[in-house]
């Protein structure tokens, strides 16, 4: 089809990585896209910034790419992000790493025996369980990994299928047990249960909550296929090669366009409307980056029972909060091993009071051990610093709603001089004297941020089960389509396949492409 200068046939809402990626695909088949974001800057959760000094640049929220290395985006550089665009990855061996408050470690490295050799400090059964569950998150990575970047299949039909099989069944009964339940069937040493029991948080839930399982194969199978990606220069490199490829097939990156409504006209999209009253049309259709909170009042003539459901979505009640700092040197850890790895979790020595703390924030209280991550990605990649400094990144977690009535506006500075007094229980120099400058992000603060992260919940809604695949964030919106409503396409975390940098725009800009007969087989590189 040819194109009418001036005429936006596409109107994005929303600069975050989701958004661009859909945008960058359908530029690059010849449409022309227009991409509106509220804030000053691009990118929502995938955006380096100078938080705190000058010519200190943190990674305000994603750090870690994982999950987009299996995308065809990336994995066949299908827009020549990395040919073309200037993205350029290192992938650190170990990936991740836990570091006990009594000054062992334990690490998960991209080889399986080297894994086994350091699980095997701690018991050496552990070890030959590890091969057995790492051979097992190998023989279901290319399942899981051939569901992530596509629109995803009817719940009924994948169980259904599951069920044929002893294999399947195995799987399913996995998806359905807690991570601790997995963990106990596998390892023995409470520090081994615990190492891994760790990565249920990073999805902002307990070990103890049932249907988390699948997670632990998930990450251990990414992790020796794939590892994780740090961006040479900042996670925001990914949203600066996805701008420079809209741009360069005649697309606009637009930022400070705030849009408060989606027109529609007899059940189609149209444009949008912004708050201050600009109105953009859009030829062909409109895709957004809409909360499913806000569909009912972003979303003219959307279905009130569609809207409802949407809004009745659950968020995570454990919500994350940051600190980024700027520090005078690289990090000096006190456990006698060398401690290097692009995720660095900060663990108690008893498993039970990792539990625990996760209990602690089920009733809505702080929990009593924090659970700190963090990364220092200047130990790969010093471009983001001046000379001989060094940044970290750190994370725990916290209730939205704090128990004592406090606001977080005004308390946040507490959190977070607690957070960097337990860190100094395993690293040396994270006192005052030793950072330069520290910039914090409440979960009200990643709210403001970007409307995905509602309540501090960076994936956009909690990813339960029965909000999960097709049935993310509700049945009905989970083919990235909202019923009634032609032309109009959904991206955020709150789709599958949730929260984090999975480059999932590609499969919303697929369905839209089927829809509207654009051939994107000739966008492949
Ligand atoms: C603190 C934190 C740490 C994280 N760490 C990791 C990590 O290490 N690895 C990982 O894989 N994931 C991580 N994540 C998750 C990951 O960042 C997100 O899941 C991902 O960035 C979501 O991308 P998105 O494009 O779907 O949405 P977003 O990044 O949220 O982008 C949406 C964009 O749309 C804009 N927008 C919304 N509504 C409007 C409107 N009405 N008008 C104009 N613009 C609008 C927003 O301002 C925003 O820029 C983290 C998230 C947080 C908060």
């Amino acid at each position: 089809m040819s194109r009418n200068a001036g005429e936006n046939e596409i109107v994005v809402v929303g600069s975050g990585h989701n958004g661009l990626v859909a945008a960058a695909y359908l530029a690059a088949a010849g449409r022309r896209v227009l991409v509106l974001e509220r804030n000053g800057w691009f990118g929502g959760g995938v955006v380096t910034r100078e938080l705190t000094l000058p010519g200190f640049r943190h990674d305000q929220h994603s750090m870690a790419h994982i999950f987009i290395h299996a995308n065809p985006l990336l994995a066949a550089d299908e827009l020549g992000l990395k040919a073309r665009y200037g993205l350029k990855y290192v992938f650190p061996n170990p990936p991740m790493m836990s570091v006990f408050e009594d000054g062992t470690t334990l690490a998960i490295y991209r080889d399986r025996e080297r894994t086994c050799g350091d699980i095997a400090k701690f018991s050496k059964k552990d070890a030959d369980a590890y091969r057995r569950l790492a051979a097992q998150a190998a023989t279901w990575l290319p399942m899981v990994a051939a569901s992530l970047y596509t629109a995803p299949a009817p719940q009924g039909a994948s169980f259904a299928m599951l069920d044929q099989s002893p294999e399947g069944r195995e799987f399913w009964k996995v998806v359905q047990m807690s991570t601790h339940d997995v963990l106990c069937e596998y390892f023995e040493h409470d520090k081994v249960r615990m190492h891994f029991a760790r990565i249920a948080g990073e999805n902002l839930v307990s070990p103890d909550e049932k249907a988390t399982g699948l997670g632990v194969f998930v990450f251990v199978g990414f992790m020796e296929a794939y590892g994780i990606g740090v961006p040479i220069g900042g996670s925001g490199r990914l949203t600066d090669a996805l701008i420079a490829c809209i741009k360069n097939f005649g697309g606009e990156v637009v930022a400070n366009v705030d849009v408060a409504r989606v027109r529609t006209a007899n059940g189609r999209a149209t444009g949008v409307v912004t708050t201050d009253g600009r109105e953009y049309k859009a030829r062909d259709a409109v895709i957004g980056a809409i909360h499913p909170h806000h569909l009912g009042r972003m979303v003219e003539g959307i279905d009130p029972a569609i809207a409802k459901a949407a809004a009745a979505t659950q968020i995570s009640p454990v919500a994350c909060i940051t600190v980024h700092a700027a520090l005078k040197a690289p990090l000096k850890f006190r456990a006698g091993e060398a401690v290097r790895a692009v995720m660095i979790e900060l663990l108690p020595t008893s498993y039970d009071t990792l539990r625990r703390s996760f209990d602690d924030l089920r009733y809505g209280g702080f929990s009593q051990y924090p659970l700190v991550g963090l990364g220092s990605l200047t130990m790969f990649d010093p471009s983001r610093v001046p000379e001989g400094r060094a940044t970290m990144h750190v994370w725990d977690y916290v209730p939205f709603d704090r128990a004592d009535g406090k606001s977080w506006d005004e308390t946040k500075r507490d959190y977070a001089e607690r957070m960097l007094e337990h860190m100094g229980r395993f690293i040396e120099n994270v006192g005052s004297d030793d950072i330069l400058q520290y910039h914090c992000d409440s979960p009200l603060d990643m709210q403001r941020t970007s409307s995905s992260f509602q309540r501090g919940d960076l994936h956009g809604i909690a990813t339960s089960t029965y909000q999960s695949g097709a049935h993310r964030p509700t049945p009905e919106l989970g083919q990235f389509t909202v019923p009634g409503i032609d032309r109009f396409y959904l991206v955020g975390p709150f789709q599958h396949p949730g929260g984090g940098v999975f480059g999932a725009g590609r499969a919303t800009a697929v369905k839209l492409a089927e829809d509207l007969k654009i051939d994107l087989s000739k966008v492949a590189h």
